[in-house]
């Protein structure tokens, strides 16, 4: 049996003990096991605080961007074997595992551009010095610093690639060293992200450690200089939150968490599939139906659509659906894996069940189906999956449920943009709402009444219907992260996500000389 290790203090540790297995979803062998017993937590801790830290903070900030490069490299160079893990530990298809580990290395790569135009500096100015006197003998300049504690980053199962890289990249950019903990179900893939990146001698020491297995008492060792970065469900992020340690230390906690995105198709588009904007709707909903088999934050669950055609847009989806193959992604022909644990099954199945409470079942089964290639009765697989509810004002737990598949639900609503603002915010805070038309005053008065109830507003329209990538995709150069239930947190958007491991300084003197120590001015 193979045991992952963890990569802490300089050195790779195989705990002898508290293992949880990892599992290949589409057969259920096990691939390997998993336990993070024997860490010593404050021995890690110290050394990222008082190895890795001090060196990356020696650093300039586009020093630290050739680190991500060469990162990247690295990551690049080994994707097959990568996508070959992904598919073996998280049940991907190739194009999905791409999701995750070109994510990862493009996700690097781009903060590796980023840093240079932040150049030779150590500290980031920010905004216009003032005059705090009379004369410019005393001066005010902000500027953004690396705090001086640890990143430490819990990651989803999900992303196991790219979940571990945009973390890392913003937190190594900033100058705080990161100690990382993937999920351990899915932990195959970013345990040899590291030992490659470890391999490589890219990093000081102690700016990089790796936890497989649980925490421990990692958590209530950090302290008012660290962060705490989570990705998961809310129900984790809740107990995370309400940490006593945590909120006495007062660590800086960034939570990006469950998320009802919803699709919303305006009036001003038919449901006529020679329409630009009507087919990247349809490309894209059935994209984010099936694409890592429903298990993305960003995935759509809602589907808001003028009454009026319903009836067309659910048989247009229901063709499309109907053409998916769920199977083992190394057999010929699959075009959707797995779901990645057997809990995930469970969850996704209660899910349905719970859906089907106020919604009715148009495709789908709502249970476990065999897979293509799988020996009958084993795998985690879980058909694509569409209901509809016919009052969007009272469908219950289709606001309130994320069920974590590829499972969507069909929303009729009255064509208005009030209503469909108001339908959208029932979800509590969603990470991305996607919205389809080519009428500017109509998604203009959604984004006035609704717009806020996300974090980001993804518009697909006969213009961009050649170039959206989709409204799942979290791309590095936009914000990543919503309001409410999705964590309020704030992730990538260029400088946005890196500023979470900075610390805002506001320095006074003289103008010369707070110039000089900043650089403002120069
Ligand atoms: P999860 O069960 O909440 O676990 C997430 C992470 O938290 C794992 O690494 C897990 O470790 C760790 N964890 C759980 N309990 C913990 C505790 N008491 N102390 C410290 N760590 C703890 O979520 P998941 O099932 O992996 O991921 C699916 C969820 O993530 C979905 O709800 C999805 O929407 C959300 N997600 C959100 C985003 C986003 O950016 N908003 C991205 C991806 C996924 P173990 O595996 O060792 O238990």
């Amino acid at each position: 049996m193979r045991t992952l290790k963890s990569y802490v203090c300089g050195r790779w540790h195989e705990a002898a003990s508290g293992f949880a297995p990892l599992v290949n979803p589409s057969t259920e062998e096990i691939l390997a096991q998993a336990s993070s017993d024997g860490i010593d937590f404050g021995a890690v801790l110290d050394h990222a605080r008082e190895t890795g830290g001090p060196e990356l903070r020696s650093l300039t900030f586009a020093q630290r961007g050739a680190l991500l490069k060469d990162m990247s490299k690295v990551l690049r160079d080994h994707r097959d074997e990568l996508l070959d893990l992904s598919r073996q530990n998280n049940g991907t298809t190739k194009p999905d595992g791409s999701f995750d580990v070109d994510g990862a290395s493009g996700t690097l790569a781009y903060y590796a551009a980023l840093s240079k135009s932040l150049g030779d500096r150590r500290a980031l100015v920010e905004g216009e010095g003032v005059q705090l006197a009379r004369t410019e003998g005393f001066w005010a300049q902000h500027v953004l610093v690396p705090r001086r504690g640890v990143a430490v980053h819990v990651n989803a199962f999900n992303f196991p690639a790219w979940g571990f890289a945009e973390k890392a990249a913003c937190a190594l950019l900033a100058g705080m060293p990161v100690i990382t903990k993937p999920a351990t179900a899915t932990a195959l893939t970013t345990e040899r992200c590291i030992e490659l990146i470890v391999a490589a001698g890219i990093l000081p020491e102690g700016a990089l450690q790796l936890i497989v297995g649980g925490t421990g008492d990692l958590l209530d060792r950090l302290g008012p200089h660290d962060v705490l970065a989570f990705t998961g469900s809310a129900d984790t992020a809740r107990k995370l939150r309400h940490r006593p340690h945590l909120q006495k230390a007062n660590t800086r906690v960034n939570v990006e968490a469950d998320s009802l995105n919803a699709a919303v198709l305006a009036p001003d588009v038919e449901a006529d599939e020679a329409s630009p904007a009507f087919g990247l709707f349809l490309q894209d909903v059935v994209r984010e139906i099936t694409q890592k088999a429903g298990q993305k934050c960003t995935a759509v669950r809602r589907l808001l659509v003028p009454a009026d055609r319903i009836g067309a847009v659910q048989d247009a989806l229901v063709a499309r659906l109907g053409a998916v193959v769920t199977g083992d992604p190394a057999a010929e022909g699959v075009t959707m894996g797995p779901l990645a644990t057997a809990q995930q099954l469970k969850d996704a199945v209660e899910g349905a069940a719970e859906l089907q409470r106020t919604a009715t079942l148009v495709h789908g089964t709502g249970r476990r189906i065999d897979g293509r290639g799988a020996a009958a009765g084993k795998g985690f697989f879980f058909g694509p999956t569409l209901l509809r509810a016919e009052d969007p004002r009272h469908a219950g737990a289709v606001h309130e449920r994320e069920v974590f598949g590829p499972v969507a639900t069909l929303l009729p609503y009255d064509a208005s943009a009030v209503t469909a603002a108001e339908v959208v915010a029932q979800g509590g805070g969603i990470l991305v709402t996607s919205v389809y038309s080519n009428d500017a005053g109509w998604v203009g008065e959604f984004l006035a009444g609704g717009g806020g109830a996300a974090g980001r507003v993804y518009l697909g329209s006969d213009a961009s219907a050649g170039e959206a990538p989709g409204s799942g995709a979290a791309l590095p150069q936009a914000l990543h992260g919503g309001p409410g239930r999705a964590g309020g947190g704030e992730e990538l958007g260029g400088l946005v996500g890196v500023k979470l491991y900075l610390q805002r300084v506001a320095v006074q003197g003289s103008k010369t000389l707070v110039n000089e120590v900043t650089g403002a001015g120069a």
